[in-house]
């Protein structure tokens, strides 16, 4: 199945809100297999909209629309799509009942413009909407679905994942199972990974192999059909062993995590305490392990050491160190990364110590970074990384970098 979706409202047009809901469909589509094609946006105009919908049957079988279900007069979705269609427009008691309730709780009175957010196109399968007034619908007409959803995010989203979704999937030749399941590597570019999975991308059928860049990382969603759940499954692992026998070493986990996630879980399950020792960071590391929940059992705290002073007299970096090999130094990584461990009584230190940007310091360019990895009883590791992005981006990337550093050191001491 293909998808279009349409989202209506002049405010998008003019540039006053993100169309957020054509992502969040389309990312929730992916998940079940449906290929969206083509985003519209077009402004509260049954003229255009119309038009809009006349491009859309030609080219997708599902057509989701968001907005302008509302009681006001410039929403106008539902009575565009009646007479393109040539359906009428018909009260679902369910959701009148719930406006009506609404309005008798809250002591205020009721319109017909009220009444009309109840209207749902006849023959069409109402989606329930639990944190507003509209309903959503649902209806197959000729070779097409279309969908019709509200616009505000907050009940859009929970609407779809919950009503929209299971609606989709049962229309979807006869009711096949899809699953899907998302790989994550990290330390590969996009187009190397393209490059080595080039004939799997190729020849893929089922399952799907969609590979997608973001935020320095890679993740590849395999995407499978089946009458059986348990074979798609199977079709899918088969595939993910192939693609891990040529990029295993940069996969580091499924679906939604990160790398910082998947570093705790695995200090977690091992009882490990890290501190840590950060100069170009700026705690970046430690608010995103603090923003974990279970962070207080594996993480004592840390420094924020971005000067000289800073790494001499809080994290105890000896003042030659800094003076014979610099602050951007493997020696420098190494001390801050024990000390701070000592300091602090965890059994691993971590540390970053570079150049952000955009200017070079000590001769070393823009985005050279030395991790430092302490383990308690082992020698201490340190990784020069060099960076070629903006001073965020660095700064970002020495954080994966250090995560991804620090689960391999895991791995590989068998901690
Ligand atoms: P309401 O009953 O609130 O009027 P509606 O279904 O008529 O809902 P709109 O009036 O089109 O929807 O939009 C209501 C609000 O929802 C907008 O002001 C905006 O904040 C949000 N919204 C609408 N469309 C989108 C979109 N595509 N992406 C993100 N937010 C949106």
């Amino acid at each position: 199945m293909n998808a279009e979706i349409i989202a209506v409202g002049s405010e998008l047009l003019l540039g006053q809100i993100n169309n957020t809901n054509a992502r969040f469909l389309s990312s929730q589509l992916a998940s079940i297999g449906v290929n969206v094609f083509f985003h519209t946006v077009v402004g509260d105009n049954p003229v255009r909209l119309k038009s809009a919908l006349e491009i859309a049957d030609q080219r997708s079988e599902l057509i989701i629309l968001t907005g302008g279900l509302g009681p006001t007069k410039d929403d106008l979705t539902k009575e565009t799509i009646a007479s393109h269609l040539g359906v009428d427009l018909e009260i679902d008691e369910v959701a009148l009942t719930s406006i009506e309730h609404y309005f008798k709780k809250t002591n205020r009175p009721m319109t017909e413009n009220n009444r009309k957010q109840a209207l749902i196109l006849k023959g069409s399968l109402a989606l329930k909407n639990d944190h507003g007034m509209a309903p959503g619908m649902f209806l197959e007409k000729g070779n097409h679905y279309y969908m019709l959803l509200p616009g505000p995010p907050s009940e859009l989203e929970p609407m779809f994942a919950k009503y929209g979704i299971p609606a989709i999937t049962e229309s979807m030749s006869e009711q096949a199972r899809i699953v899907s399941r998302v790989l994550r590597f990290f330390g590969i570019g996009e187009a190397a990974l393209d490059e080595r999975l080039d004939d799997l991308i190729e020849n893929q059928t089922n399952p799907t192999i969609a590979p997608l860049a973001s935020e320095s990382e890679v993740t590849v969603r395999l995407t499978a059909r089946h009458q059986i759940e348990d074979e798609a499954i199977l079709l899918i692992d088969e595939a993910e062993k192939e693609i891990q026998s040529r990029l295993g070493q940069y996969f580091y986990g499924y679906d939604d995590t990160s790398l910082v996630n998947e570093l705790m879980k695995s200090l977690q399950s091992k009882s490990l305490t890290i501190a840590a020792a950060e100069s170009l960071t700026g705690g970046m590391f430690q608010e995103q392990l603090t923003s974990l929940s279970g962070a207080s059992s594996v993480l004592k705290g840390g420094v924020v050491c971005y000067t000289n002073v800073a790494k001499v007299n809080l994290v105890k970096v000896r003042e030659e160190t800094i003076a014979d090999h610099g602050a951007v130094s493997a020696e420098c990584a190494q001390e801050l990364a024990e000390n701070v461990a000592s300091l602090l009584g965890a059994d691993i230190g971590i540390s970053f110590t570079g150049v952000a940007g955009p200017g070079e310091l000590e001769g070393h360019p823009a985005g050279t970074v030395f991790v430092g990895i302490y383990l308690k009883g082992k020698p201490t590791r340190t990784e020069k990384l060099q960076l070629a992005g903006t001073r965020e981006m660095n700064r970002v990337r020495a954080v994966k970098h250090g995560c991804r550093l620090l689960i391999n050191s895991l791995k590989e001491e068998k901690l």
